[in-house]
């Protein structure tokens, strides 16, 4: 009897996770290293989820082949002789599958040589709220975390139902090169399956009626550097357009609807509707389990991500926070920590850096200018452009720029935008100083290796006028 109680006292906290996407997989694999037994239910994607299969990598993959595409055909430097034949979009899906396919081996691999971690390939949902079942077994369990992500919902246009809209999520798997690509509004991987398209020879048109998506998520430098992008590849944008119907007509769609209050119609070979993304959450038996969501379908949960169940913690799209990969990985930690820790953190998500893998990349960490003053900081900004920079000559590669946002009482770094190539590893140096508070002075202060890119962080920083008050420095290490 004794012992029994030491076992259950000292016995490890047993998590089960609902989703092998990346939220879920960071959650197994950060909580099996703390001690915890974990349980990891994946069904429907394969692990990895959306971010691998059908998101930002094959987003990513794509628009690099569709890059060396155009500079085959654009070359950088005299000199050089290179020409651009027509690209096989089949091949290079192929190519797609089979690196995500690897990428699922090695989360699989990484996962289950855990001694501590079960995989349960099968879809699991609440019968009470102790209980989880998957296929025919039930599992109980100390905690649960749910990452399920999020799935797409066609909009509500006439004639949908009868032709064969495209998801963003599909774009990966098309067998040939469309002629023509209307995008039905905009968001960070649209744009960037936009810009591949384009440079791979597809005409590609963007309808609108969201103009500002860029400015409202990313902050106005965003909506330039994306303004910049659609301009240099010939992409043509349309705003103010509401579409009413669609049909098809033999050879393609018609998008029939107004522009700026006129009427107006679209002929296009393919239409892609940007997803409206919903959590997918309602085959997961919450009533069951006393997990509540609001009048919206959104789940609720409290600022430690837990639910109306203190058992049962949510992280990833499945919260409707938005859909970002590099957001779900870092909030399913923290959720993780917060069940099998008797802690309640709320993180530090001003240091979560974000990154639009366009051509150059735009990335950013921390507040924007405009909404550090809006959040009571002293804010002032200080800007590095490339074509000022040793680097960028010698590379070919001089539009854009590094710019840094500070509190000018304090010195400190309070956020940073780049447009830039790489942009998405030059941020990760100043999300360290947004994350620990270094002075501005001290961001100039360091030494970048010679005709780097990364020079224009050091120049932007000695940009800055003297801070008002001399920063009290942070303690030595
Ligand atoms: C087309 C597309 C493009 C994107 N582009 C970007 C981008 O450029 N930048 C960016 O930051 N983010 C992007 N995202 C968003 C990013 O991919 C998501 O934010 C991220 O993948 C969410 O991770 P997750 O783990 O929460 O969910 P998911 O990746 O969706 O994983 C959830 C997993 O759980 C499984 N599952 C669901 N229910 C159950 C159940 N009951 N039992 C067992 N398993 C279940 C699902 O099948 C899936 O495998 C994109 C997403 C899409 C779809």
């Amino acid at each position: 009897m004794a012992s029994t109680d030491v076992d259950q006292d000292t016995r490890p906290p047993h998590l089960a996770i609902i989703g092998g996407g990346v939220a879920g997989c960071a959650a197994a694999s950060w909580a099996a290293s703390h001690g915890a037994r974990v349980t990891l239910f994946n069904a429907g994607l394969p692990l990895g989820g959306a971010c691998i299969h059908v998101g930002t990598f094959p987003a990513r993959l794509l628009m690099t082949a569709a890059t060396d595409h155009h500079r085959a055909a654009h070359p950088r430097f005299a000199g050089l002789h290179t020409e651009a034949g027509r690209p096989d979009l089949s091949k290079l899906n192929d190519l797609r599958r089979k690196t995500s396919e690897e990428l699922r081996n090695a989360y699989h691999h990484t996962l289950t040589t855990r001694p501590n971690v079960e995989l349960v390939e099968k879809p699991a949902f609440f019968i009470d709220s102790e209980t989880l079942r998957a296929g025919d077994e039930t599992f109980a369990f100390d905690h649960v975390l749910l990452t399920p992500g999020s799935h797409s919902l066609w909009p509500e246009l006439e004639g949908i139902d009868d032709v064969t809209p495209l998801a963003i999520a599909s774009l990966g798997d098309l067998g040939r090169l469309p002629e023509s690509l209307v995008f039905v509004e905009i968001n960070d991987v649209a744009m960037v399956y936009a810009q591949l398209f384009a440079r791979l020879g597809t005409q590609v048109t963007i309808l609108t009626e969201d103009r500002e998506f860029f400015r409202r998520h990313h902050g106005p430098d965003a909506m330039e550097a994306m303004s910049e992008i659609v301009s240099l590849e010939d992409i043509e944008v349309h705003e103010e357009v509401a579409l009413k119907a669609v049909h098809s007509d033999g050879d393609g769609v018609v998008l029939q609807g107004t522009r700026g209050g006129e009427e107006a119609h679209w002929h296009t070979e393919h239409f892609v509707v940007v997803d409206h993304r919903r959590p997918r959450i309602e085959h997961l038996g919450l009533d069951e389990a006393g997990v509540e969501v609001d009048e919206g379908g959104i789940l609720v949960i409290d600022e430690s991500l837990q639910t109306t169940n203190p058992r049962v913690f949510a992280a990833g799209d499945a919260i409707g926070r938005g859909s970002h990969a590099y957001a779900a990985a870092y909030d399913a930690i923290l959720a993780a920590r917060n069940a099998i820790f008797p802690s309640r953190t709320a993180g530090h998500t001003t240091a979560v850096p974000f990154a639009i893998y366009t051509d150059p990349e735009f990335a950013g960490v921390g507040w924007s200018e405009h909404r550090a003053c809006r959040a009571g900081f002293d804010a002032d900004t200080a800007v590095c452009p490339l074509d000022e920079l040793p680097a960028a000559c010698a590379i070919g590669r001089r539009r854009g720029y590094v710019k840094l946002i500070r509190d000018r009482r304090s010195d400190r770094l309070v956020g940073a935008r780049i447009f830039a190539p790489h942009a998405a590893e030059l941020i990760m140096e100043l999300a360290l100083a947004v994350r620990y508070g270094f002075a501005v002075s001290e961001l100039g202060a360091f030494i970048h290796p010679p005709i780097s890119l990364g020079e224009a962080i050091g120049r932007a920083a000695r940009r800055f006028t003297p801070a008002s008050r001399p920063h009290a420095g942070r303690p030595s290490p």
